[in-house]
Parts: structure tokens; sequence; C-alpha cells
């Protein structure tokens, strides 16, 4: 792993109840809930609930039921928003180069308008 894992991220409160969040989906192995700071008119963020930051993390650490609960829950989260079409735009920053600003593994889900080329 890149990072030790940091109970204290805003997403392990939030996990924990401990902040309150716009949920949009929740299950075992999975949460979602709107962004607060929205870059599209639906921005939602799909976390796991375990203890990870990192996609590389997670796919060599994660339990088989976590990684598919987790995958399915992404794309329940995207049929249940309504956005299978026109389509949507899955996006996970990892790490210092990527900007990923809360250390807990999240997948950004963009939709509801024509979202252009994605840009590196
Ligand atoms: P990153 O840059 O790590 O991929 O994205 C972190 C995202 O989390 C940002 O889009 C930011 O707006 C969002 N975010 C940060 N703090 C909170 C929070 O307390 N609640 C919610 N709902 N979103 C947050």
């Amino acid at each position: 792993p890149t990072l030790p894992y940091d109970d204290a991220n805003i997403f392990a409160k939030i996990l924990r109840g401990e902040i309150p969040c716009s949920k949009v989906y929740e299950d075992e192995w999975a949460l979602a809930f709107h962004d607060i700071n929205p870059q599209a008119p639906t921005h939602i963020l799909v976390i796991p609930k375990g203890r990870y930051v990192s996609w590389d993390d997670f796919s060599a650490s994660g339990s088989a039921e976590e990684i598919t609960g987790f995958v399915r829950a992404v794309g329940a989260v995207a049929r249940a928003a309504g956005h299978v079409e026109p389509g949507y735009r899955l996006l996970a920053n990892i790490g210092m180069d990527a900007h990923q600003e809360v250390p807990h593994l999240h997948v950004h889900l963009f939709a509801g308008k024509p979202l252009g080329p994605m840009l590196a």
C-alpha cells in the first residue's frame, strides 16, 4: 500500500456516521453519496466499506466478495441514478499526482450532461 489507512479521514467518519452525507445507495460492501462540491449535475462518490486507500491496495488486499460487491455497487448506483442512458463517467484519483484528497478509495460518478472528452 502507498499510505497506511488513516481512520480519521473524512470518508471513514462518514462511514461511522460521525459526519452526515447525502446518501444515494448503501449495501454490505459500499456506500454512495453526493459529492459536497459537485462538478456535474450528478456527481456521486462510491466508496467501499473496507479500509482501503488506493485501487492497487484494494485490488491486492480486498477479498473477492468485497471487490465484487464494490464493483456491483458502482453499477447499481449508475442504474439507480438513471444514467445508464445516455451515459456516465467513472473516475478514481489515486495518490499525489492524481490529487487524491481523501485517503479512502472512492470512485466518482459524473453524469447528467454531455461530459466532453476526457482530459488527463
Ligand atoms: P479526490 O480528489 O480525493 O478524488 O476527491 C475527493 C472528493 O470528495 C472531492 O470531489 C470533494 O468535493 C469530496 N468531499 C470532500 N469532503 C467531503 C465531505 O465531507 N462530504 C462529501 N459528500 N464530499 C466530500
